[in-house]
């Protein structure tokens, strides 16, 4: 894998750039994690089977299982390019590049926190055993849209309000989580996903009940904002609650 063999955008979140590999491109994450760390890069805690968080001197690298490479914080393209070219360099070396086969098994997409993973708006998670117990008949693909749409953890909490999503001291959000539906979907239809087990009343999980926008743990009929994505493209969103 080469530098030209990316296409280059700017991170639509914040400042940064996003390069998209032409081919499609499987890693294997837990081993990239090892020879990354062998040298010497920084990775966060926060990651998952899909994508690492690494820490650079600019800013914050994430790398998807995808290949897709996205660097925030940054304005310099020129120093993003040599960022992802010492990383493919790195790839190339340990032949890391290979498609990952999923054995034999549905795959579902799952609220990453019903995992155990902390990604939680206070870093925490919900994990939920009767979920994992699922994983010796289906594959489970762990997801956070809110991660994915830019947001930090911790976080501050938000609802839906009106066609928005506000924080509860006001902040819009709207777009991060719009932008972590969009990921959420690309990954679904990349895993064929007909099917998606989701955190109850979540502003961006929820299915069928939310919370109403008044952060008094009242709810109201709808969707999250992720939920009604999946839904309108064919994908059945279950609650956890079906599970407990
Ligand atoms: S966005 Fe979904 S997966 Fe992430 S913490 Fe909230 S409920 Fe859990």
């Amino acid at each position: 894998m080469e530098l030209s063999d990316f296409i280059l955008d700017s991170c639509k979140v914040t400042p940064g750039f996003e390069f998209y590999p032409k081919k499609n491109k499987k890693i294997d994450v837990k081993e990239l994690i090892k020879h990354l760390t062998k040298e010497g890069y920084y990775i966060s805690k926060d990651n998952s089977p899909f994508y690492i968080h690494v820490k650079i001197k600019e800013g914050e690298m994430t790398i998807f299982s995808s290949l897709k490479i996205i660097i925030k914080d940054l304005t310099d393209e020129d120093k993003a390019k040599k960022i992802v070219s010492d990383l493919l360099i790195l790839i190339n070396k340990s032949l890391l590049v290979k498609w990952i086969t999923m054995k034999n098994k549905e795959n579902i997409l799952v609220s990453a926190c019903l995992l155990g993973v902390n990604c939680t708006y206070n870093q925490s998670n919900n994990l939920n055993k009767k979920i994992i117990a699922l994983s010796k008949t289906s594959n489970l693909i762990p997801i956070c849209p809110e991660q994915l749409g830019g947001l930090p953890t911790p976080r501050t909490p938000s609802e839906i309000i009106g066609n928005k999503v506000i924080t509860c001291k006001g902040e819009d959000v709207t777009k991060n989580y719009k932008f972590g539906a969009k990921e959420t979907l690309k990954i679904a239809k990349e895993f064929n996903c007909k099917k998606a087990i989701f955190k109850f009343r979540s502003p961006s999980c929820g299915s069928n009940l939310i919370y109403d926008g008044t952060f008094s743990h009242k709810l109201k009929k709808g969707d999250g904002i992720t939920t009604k994505l999946l839904k309108k493209n064919g994908i059945k969103v279950i609650s956890e609650k079906e599970y407990i």
